[in-house]
């Protein structure tokens, strides 16, 4: 797909130092702060591309280089049969997922399919090195999608617990290689595996939140529902771990005051957690910008006992300038939680009146949105954007034939820097 390189600049949100993307920069070369650098567009009022583009009909605001094959995109609808559950008159669906009916193609069935075809976007032909996710599932199954579909080499680290997320509709190209950490240990060693590979020669991190285009792939969603909507919205609701995609939401919010066919008014960020794991949810009510203490093994214990599982991030770029607690305090915006019960009765709630099934994630959001409407803290007719970040997963696995990654190789726990270098390096 033929595609004109998007026009942009890096700015740091600390200092103010303006750069190029030469070299793919994560961070602030001049000040070494802990704030997110931000993509400038030249461009300044959006034209959306035809559907056909997938992800890339955004790519005037997305920082990259070419056009990979195989994306979707969210796409925006007004909800009929679960606004009237709630009484709502203005509640708009964004959804990310498999939903051909209402053109949602994403074959992973989440948003971060998103973020996989931006962040791999902003690489061109220039980029050799091999890119390093580190990854509880979703993010990995979106990222070995668009790498074994464009041929470009990846390689995963992952819980072997987590191994059963890896399903596909088709087997994959060998480019892309899974290592996977051992039964009984979580995302935080994977992403401690992901950090010894990428000290090697030849690989590179992919950056998390850091990164300029997972971000703004993520911001995706609220162009899609400004778009549709013909406005911005003004309550937004997602459920977070990371809250990445709440922080590419309120960027995305800027870019569309200053295009001004969108109207001028802020976006509440409304996110949600899922309880007992509440780590944001905590910080955020504590009226603190440091993220409250968390005790591993508890936080551990916390993780398993919830459905959401996406959403027991307990490093989430929280603090940091222009990270999630700028964004909350800009947009006036609150944190919720919700039960496995709420969650669970939402998710089957969502399925009757709109006609898909949804991830578990999503419907912790949509639980917090039904909680919201009972407080009355969002009105009858409030602009609402409801974020569904992951569905039609069950109707994809049933509709194909699933193919499961297998790992290359399992460490054990806590493998020495040679014993890496070794397995990795051959
Ligand atoms: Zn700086």
């Amino acid at each position: 797909m033929d595609l004109k390189r998007t026009e942009y600049r890096v700015a740091c949100l600390c200092c103010g130092h303006e750069m190029g993307d030469e070299g793919y920069p994560l961070g602030c070369p001049e000040c070494g702060k802990p704030g997110l650098i931000r993509a400038d567009y030249a461009k300044k009022q959006i034209e959306f591309g035809p559907a056909d583009m997938g992800l890339y009909r955004f790519a005037d605001w997305l920082p990259v280089k070419r056009a990979l094959v195989g994306s979707g995109a969210p796409v925006t609808y007004k909800s009929e049969g679960f606004a009237a559950e709630l009484g709502l008159t203005d509640l708009w669906i964004t959804f990310n997922g498999w939903w051909p009916e209402k053109g949602a193609h994403m074959k992973t069935g989440a948003f971060k399919e998103c973020e996989a075809y931006s962040v791999c976007g902003r690489m061109g032909e220039d980029f050799t090195d091999t890119l390093v996710v580190a990854s509880a599932g979703n993010t990995a199954r979106a990222f070995a999608r668009v790498c074994s579909d464009n041929n470009i080499p990846l390689v995963l680290c992952v819980p072997e617990e987590n191994i059963d997320a890896l399903w596909f509709d088709t087997k994959l190209n060998d480019c892309v290689k899974l290592y996977c950490t051992p039964s009984g240990t979580d995302y935080f060693d994977a992403i401690s595996l992901s950090n010894q590979i990428c000290s090697l020669e030849g690989f590179s991190p992919e950056g998390g939140a850091k990164n300029i285009a997972r971000r703004d792939g993520m911001a995706t969603t609220v162009l899609s529902a400004a778009e549709a909507m013909g406005a911005i919205p003004e309550y937004y609701f997602q459920a977070v771990g990371s809250g990445t995609g709440a922080i590419a939401a309120w960027e995305a919010v800027k870019r569309l005051q200053k295009d001004g066919r969108f109207g001028s008014n802020g976006m509440k960020l409304m996110v949600s957690q899922n309880k007992p794991f509440t780590l944001i949810y905590d910080s955020w009510k504590a009226g603190s910008r440091d993220l409250v203490a968390l005790d591993d093994d508890e936080a551990r214990k916390q993780a398993e006992a919830v459905i959401g599982k996406v959403l027991t991030n307990r490093k989430p770029p929280y603090s940091l300038t222009g990270g999630l607690f700028d964004a909350l305090t800009d947009t006036k915006g609150d944190v919720l939680a919700v039960t496995n019960e709420e969650a669970s009765q939402a998710g089957e709630l969502f399925k009757e009146s709109e006609g898909n099934d949804i991830s578990p994630a999503a419907a912790v959001a949509v639980a917090s949105l039904i909680q919201a409407v009972e407080e009355g803290s969002v009105p009858k007719d409030g602009r609402i954007m409801l974020n569904i970040t992951g569905g039609g997963m069950e109707r994809f696995m049933n509709e194909h034939n699933m193919h499961f990654l297998q790992p290359v190789h399992i460490f054990g726990k806590n493998p020495s820097d040679d014993e890496v270098k070794k397995v990795i390096l051959g």
